[in-house]
C-alpha cells in the first residue's frame, strides 16, 4: 500500500487545502507516468495524483478534480461536443520563439533532432535566464486557457492563439512547458490511456472514502473495493461518457451509488458494441453452442446512434460520437417526423405496463444509415455516402439518399434498457416503431439456426447489397447490450471475406514512399500501422503499394502531404522500417490481406509480446486497400491483440498451432 502511494512526490509546497491545483503537481505525475511503461505503475501514479487533487479541494468543489482529470486525457470536454485540442506546428514553433526569444531556425532545427516539440520547448525554456519568477500556472487557469484556444476559430484568431501560447510558455517552469506543448499538439504522449484513468479515478475515490471513515480495512476488503469501484465507474462510463456529470457525482454520492446517479441519457451518445469476426458459419455455430441467436443482416453503411431528447430534439451520432446532423441533413429532416410516423397512433407508449404521454417519449436507437437509390430501392454502398461531405450538406444538393435501418433499441421513455436481453429489446422496437418505405427499416433478420438456412440468408444479404451478416445471442445476460466493447457475442460474418482472415483491418497510415517513373510526384507506396491502445503507440504492420490507380494515389497525396514529418512522431513504433516520408498518425485505412504471417522484421513490430510469435512481429501478405475510413478515429484503429487474434485463428483453420478451446 505504501508503495502505491506516491503523493509525496508529486505535492507541491505550499499547495494548501482549497488553493486551485497547482499544474506543477500534474506535470511532476506526467513525467513519473512518463518515466514508466508498467501499466500497474501508471495506475497507482494517477490515483495518487487525484487523491491528493480530492483531499486539497474543499468539500463541494468538483471542478478541481474534474478538470485535472480532462488534462489527463488531453481533453476539454466530452468527445461528442466535437471541440479539440490540436495547434499546428507552425503556431508553436512561432509561440516557443516569442516566449524564449529563440529563432525559429534554431527551434525547427532542434524539432528535427528530437522529434517532439514539447521536448524542444521545455530546453528553449531552461536555455533561457529568467530575470523575475513568472507566476506559478494553475489547473484552471491551463484549463481556461487551452478552452480559449480550442474554442477561437477563423483567419483573426491565429494570432490570438499563439499570444495565448507564448503567454502559458512564459509562466512554465521545470517539464510543464513538454505537457503544455504536446496539450496543445493534441497529444500527452504518456501513455495515459482512458482506461487508466478510469480505474484511477475510481481507486481515488475509493481511498478518499477509506481516508475520510478514518477507518482501517483489511488488505483483502481494499482489495476487493479498488476492484469493484473500477468496475462500476467504467461501466458507468460506457453508458455516460461524460465527465461533466460522472466526476461530480462520484464525489457527492460516492462509488457505492454512483450506478443510480448516471445512466445512459438521450443526447450523451455511447460508445458502440462491436462484433468479433469469424471465418465461416461453423465457427459461429461453434462459438454459439446451444445459445438462441439471430442473424441480421449486415448492412455497408454508417453506423448512427439515433437519440431523441424530452424536448423532442433529435440528435445523431457517428460510430465516434460526432455530431452527424450537418453530414445527414435529409436524415434529421426524416427524423422530426419519428414523432409521428414511427409511433403507434395515439400517441401512448407502453412499458412497463406504464402509459406515458407522446410529449415525453425519449429514445436512443442503433442503426446504420444507407445509401438508397429512391426510384428502384435497392441499397447502394458505402462508397456513395463516403462522397458525401462531412459538414455543411444541403438537403437541395443532395442526390443520393439515406434509409436507416434499425437494429437496437438501448432507451425508451425514460428508461435504460442495456440490461435487457436482445428479444425484448427487438421487441419492444418492433412495437414501438413503424417502418417507412425507403426512410426508415429495421434490419432484415433471420431467427433460423440452421446451417443451411444461414447459409442462404447470407447469400440474400449480398445479393441485397449488404456485405454479410451479424449473428447476435438473443438470451441471457450474453445479450445484454455491452457499449464499446467487442464482444463475443456479437459476431460478423463478411461474405467476401471468408476467404481471407474473416475480416479486413483498419490500419493508420504512418509512412510514405515516393513513386517511380510516372509516380514520381506522389506517394507510390505507403506504411501502415496498428494502434496499441494499451500503450498508445503506433505499431508498423505492412508496406502496401498495389492496387491503386492514378487518380487514388493523386487523392491520397492530397491528404497526406500536409501530414508530413520529417522524424516519426515519437508515439509510432518504426521497427525496421525506413519510409522516405513520415506522417502524423491521424488516417485511418481499410485493408484486406490474403493472410497474416511472421514478419522476421523488415515491418511489424505489431503483436510483439502478445502472443506466442514474440519478438517476432505479424505481418499482412498481399496486402490491398479497399477505403478510407474517415468515420474512425485513429485510436479506432485494428489493435495488436486482434491482428494476434486473427493470426491464431488463422493457425487454427490450417491445423497448426495449439488445440481449440472451447467457447474461445
Ligand atoms: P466494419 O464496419 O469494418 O466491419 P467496425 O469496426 O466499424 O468494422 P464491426 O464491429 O466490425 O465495426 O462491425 C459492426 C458494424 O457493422 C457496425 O459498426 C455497424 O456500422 C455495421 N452494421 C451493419 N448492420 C448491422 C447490424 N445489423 N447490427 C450491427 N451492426 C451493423
Amino acid at each position: 500500500e505504501v508503495a502505491l502511494d506516491r503523493r509525496d512526490e508529486m505535492d507541491v509546497p505550499g499547495w494548501k487545502v482549497g488553493d486551485p491545483v497547482p499544474y506543477a503537481a500534474l506535470a511532476k505525475a506526467f513525467a513519473l507516468i512518463e518515466a514508466t511503461t508498467k501499466r500497474i505503475e501508471k495506475t497507482s501514479l494517477l490515483t495518487s495524483l487525484m487523491l491528493l487533487v480530492i483531499q486539497r479541494s474543499e468539500a463541494g468543489d468538483t471542478d478541481s478534480l474534474l478538470r485535472t482529470v480532462y488534462l489527463c486525457i488531453n481533453r476539454l470536454c466530452p468527445d461528442y461536443t466535437g471541440i479539440e485540442l490540436g495547434i499546428g506546428e507552425s503556431l508553436l514553433v512561432k509561440a516557443i520563439g516569442e516566449s524564449t526569444g529563440r529563432s525559429l531556425q534554431l527551434i525547427k532545427a532542434d524539432l528535427k533532432k528530437e522529434g517532439d516539440l514539447g521536448l524542444v520547448a521545455m530546453n528553449s525554456k531552461n536555455m533561457q535566464k529568467t530575470l523575475f519568477k513568472p507566476k506559478a500556472l494553475t489547473v484552471p487557469f491551463v484549463f481556461s486557457n487551452l478552452k480559449e484556444i480550442a474554442l477561437s476559430a477563423g483567419h483573426s484568431s491565429q494570432g490570438k492563439k499563439v499570444s495565448i501560447v507564448t503567454k502559458l510558455l512564459a509562466a512554465c517552469k521545470g517539464e510543464e512547458a513538454k505537457y503544455i506543448v504536446r496539450s496543445l499538439e493534441g497529444k500527452l504522449r504518456i501513455g495515459n490511456a482512458e482506461r487508466t484513468v478510469l480505474v484511477a479515478l475510481a481507486h481515488a475515490a475509493v481511498l478518499a472514502e477509506r481516508e475520510r471513515s478514518g477507518k482501517k480495512w483489511s488488505t483483502e476488503k481494499l482489495a476487493s473495493r479498488l476492484e469493484e469501484g473500477a468496475s462500476i465507474v467504467k461501466s458507468v462510463y460506457s453508458e455516460l461518457p461524460n465527465y461533466d456529470v460522472v466526476v461530480p457525482a462520484l464525489l457527492n454520492a460516492g462509488v457505492g451509488k454512483l450506478r443510480d446517479e448516471c445512466k445512459l441519457t438521450p443526447g450523451v451518445p455511447l460508445k458502440p458494441m462491436l462484433a468479433k469476426p469469424t471465418k465461416a458459419i461453423g465457427e459461429v455455430l461453434d462459438r454459439f453452442e446451444d445459445k438462441r441467436f439471430t442473424c441480421e443482416y449486415k448492412y455497408d453503411g454508417e453506423r448512427a446512434q439515433v437519440h431523441k431528447l424530452a424536448d423532442g430534439t433529435v440528435g445523431v451520432f457517428s460510430r465516434n460520437s460526432e455530431d452527424m446532423s450537418k453530414k445527414y441533413p435529409d436524415l434529421v429532416e426524416q427524423l422530426p417526423h419519428v414523432g409521428s410516423w414511427l409511433f403507434h397512433e395515439g400517441g401512448f407508449l407502453s412499458l412497463n405496463n406504464t402509459v406515458h404521454q407522446k410529449n415525453t417519449e425519449t429514445f436512443v436507437l442503433d442503426a446504420e444509415a444507407v445509401a438508397i437509390d429512391r426510384a428502384t430501392g435497392k441499397l447502394m454502398p458505402f462508397q456513395e455516402l463516403s462522397k458525401r461531405k462531412r459538414k455543411d450538406v444541403k438537403v437541395e444538393d443532395i442526390q443520393v439518399r439515406v434509409c436507416l435501418f434499425a437494429f437496437d433499441l438501448l432507451y425508451l421513455n425514460g428508461e435504460p434498457l442495456l440490461h435487457r436481453n436482445l428479444t425484448e429489446r427487438r421487441e419492444l422496437l418492433r412495437q414501438h416503431f413503424e417502418p417507412v418505405e425507403f426512410e426508415f427499416q429495421f434490419a432484415k433478420s433471420s431467427d433460423s439456426e440452421k446451417t443451411e438456412d444461414i447459409q442462404t440468408f447470407l447469400d440474400e444479404s449480398v445479393k441485397d447489397g449488404c456485405e454479410g451478416l451479424m449473428v447476435k445471442m438473443l438470451e441471457s445476460e450474453a445479450s445484454y447490450y455491452e457499449p464499446s466493447r467487442r464482444s463475443v457475442n456479437w459476431l460478423k460474418l463478411k461474405k467476401d471475406y471468408l476467404a481471407g482472415i474473416g475480416d479486413s483491418l483498419d490500419l493508420v497510415v504512418v509512412g510514405g514512399y515516393y513513386g517511380k517513373g510516372k509516380r514520381t510526384n506522389v506517394y507510390g507506396a505507403f506504411l501502415l500501422a496498428c494502434y496499441d491502445a494499451d500503450s498508445e503507440e503506433f505499431q508498423t504492420i505492412c508496406k502496401i503499394g498495389t492496387g491503386f490507380s492514378e487518380e487514388a494515389l493523386a487523392a491520397h497525396y492530397a491528404v497526406l502531404q500536409p501530414l508530413e514529418m520529417e522524424k516519426a512522431r515519437g508515439d509510432v513504433k518504426v521497427g525496421g522500417a525506413k519510409p522516405d516520408v513520415w506522417f502524423e498518425p491521424k488516417v485511418v485505412w481499410e485493408v484486406l490481406t490474403a493472410d497474416l504471417s511472421l514478419s522476421p522484421g523488415l515491418h511489424g513490430s505489431a503483436g510483439t509480446g502478445i502472443t506466442e510469435i514474440e519478438e517476432r512481429g505479424i505481418s499482412l501478405r498481399f496486402p490491398r486497400f479497399i477505403r478510407v475510413r474517415d468515420d474512425k478515429n485513429v485510436d479506432d484503429a485494428t489493435g495488436p491483440e486482434q491482428v494476434a487474434e486473427m493470426y491464431e485463428r488463422q493457425v487454427l483453420a490450417q491445423g497448426g498451432g495449439q488445440k481449440k478451446k472451447k467457447g474461445d
